[in-house]
């Protein structure tokens, strides 16, 4: 696989968890629930960090919500979960962390949008104030520009030398301009307020695909911060992780990313922890990180009428899933384990020797069998009504001989 030159930065410590330089590319998820509701807070925390997010956003809004803060990570802890966590301010950051030391003191960076911290004013002094809680409390801040909230007289301002030159730019170019440059100068103001350069992360959302490769490679070219990536409002369901999908995997491949987010909008009542599990197959995918196995399965076609073998794709991935909480910390490296699961003798065992263990499953007019392969060898083949529970089995026996302490796999080749 050709290697990915992550492109050079600072190295940000957010808590426990480096971000940046050499590390790896970190994946994070915000809360959705009400900050104020403590526990309901540190379930879906923890259900997120069980997903896999390994920082934690939550909005602090308000007077209750920077009180909740403090309680929420020392719930967490109880728990033994010790995920770093960022608060998120808007309007009011520099009130709230003033205000509220203990909620200053918990959490573990301060997002801070200088689109609107400074609202109503000629000056920076709400920056100023927030930046100094953060040098106060040795946090690390992440300037999330957004271009839904970009700051109007910066961009305004622009705009207007943009319309005096003799061939004005358009508008676009002076509106992502605008987002590096309040993002940059935001940074640089901070570093003059006291903040170490080691100690800022940046970020310039958009939710546009082609604006988000445009704005991260202008910041990534003109500073050496960690790069937050993520679409804002990427949207729902299929939309929102294909279009993440499009507008991340470009600057990953280039190396630009150092944590990454993607915001999809969960359907109502669905698990929040979709946006963790997003962002690890976008990383997954591209061979940058490894989380879980994967299954590679066919799309099925004519020459496979019958559903067994979605059925069994569906039942391999599920099984994955719930075992590896358990796994993941008795198998080490079981992450990067491939599995095949296909539809007939066209491509099935082709495949299957490319994965670690697969299985081809006949297709229509097919003898009834299943060669399984494992590591690109026949290992035997599986007839008969108890083909999942069989699978299952060698998928067992293969993950304990291989990444646990036996490491060796005894295989009847047939
Ligand atoms: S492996 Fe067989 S069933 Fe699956 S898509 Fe290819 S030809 Fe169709």
């Amino acid at each position: 696989m050709p290697e990915i030159h992550r492109r050079k930065t600072v190295t940000v410590n957010v808590g426990s968890v480096r971000v940046g330089s050499d590390a790896p590319v970190v994946v994070q998820s915000m809360t959705n629930t009400d900050t104020t509701d403590v526990a309901g807070t540190i379930q879906q925390t923890a259900e997120l960090v069980q997903a896999g997010s390994e920082l934690v956003r939550v909005t602090v809004n308000n007077d209750d919500a920077a009180q909740a803060v403090p309680y929420i990570v020392e719930g967490l802890a109880k728990q033994g979960i010790h995920v770093p966590i960022i608060g998120d301010f808007h309007y009011n950051g520099h009130l709230l962390l003033k205000k509220y030391p203990s909620c200053a003191r918990a959490l573990a960076k301060y997002r801070i949008n200088p689109g609107n911290c400074s609202i109503g004013r000629k000056d920076d002094e709400n920056f100023r104030t927030m930046i100094e809680c953060a040098v106060e409390n040795q946090k690390p801040v992440r300037i999330g520009v957004n271009w839904g909230s970009l700051d109007q007289a910066l961009l305004t301002r622009l705009m207007d030398e943009n319309s005096k030159l003799p061939d004005p730019v358009p508008a676009r170019d002076v509106m992502l301009e605008a987002m590096c440059r309040s993002a940059l100068d935001s940074a640089s103001a901070a570093e003059r307020y006291g903040l170490r350069h080691d100690q800022i992360i940046i970020s310039g959302k958009v939710s546009g695909v082609r604006d988000l490769l445009d704005v991260y490679t202008m910041l990534a070219a003109r500073c050496d911060y960690p790069l937050h990536l993520g679409l804002t409002e990427a949207g729902m369901g299929m939309k929102g992780i294909v279009a993440s999908t499009a507008g991340l995997a470009p600057l990953l491949l280039q190396g630009i990313g150092d944590t990454i987010r993607v915001s999809l909008t969960p359907r109502p009542g669905s698990s929040r922890t979709e946006e963790v599990l997003t962002a690890q197959q976008i990383l997954q995918s591209l061979s940058i990180r490894s989380f879980a196995p994967q299954v590679t399965a066919c799309p099925g076609c004519g020459r496979t009428t019958s559903t067994f073998f979605q059925e069994l794709a569906q039942q391999i991935q599920d099984y994955l899933r719930t075992s590896m909480p358990v796994w993941r910390a008795q198998y080490p490296g079981v992450e990067e384990l491939k599995l095949a699961v296909m539809g007939c003798v066209v491509n099935g065992p082709g495949e299957s020797k490319h994965a670690n263990i697969g299985i081809s499953l006949p297709g229509t007019f097919e003898e009834p069998k299943a060669p399984v392969y494992v590591d690109g060898r026949l290992m035997t083949t599986l007839r008969g009504d108890t083909i999942v529970q069989d699978f299952k089995k060698i998928l067992d026996d293969y993950v304990r001989t291989r990444y646990g302490a036996e490491k060796e796999l005894e295989t009847t080749v047939v």
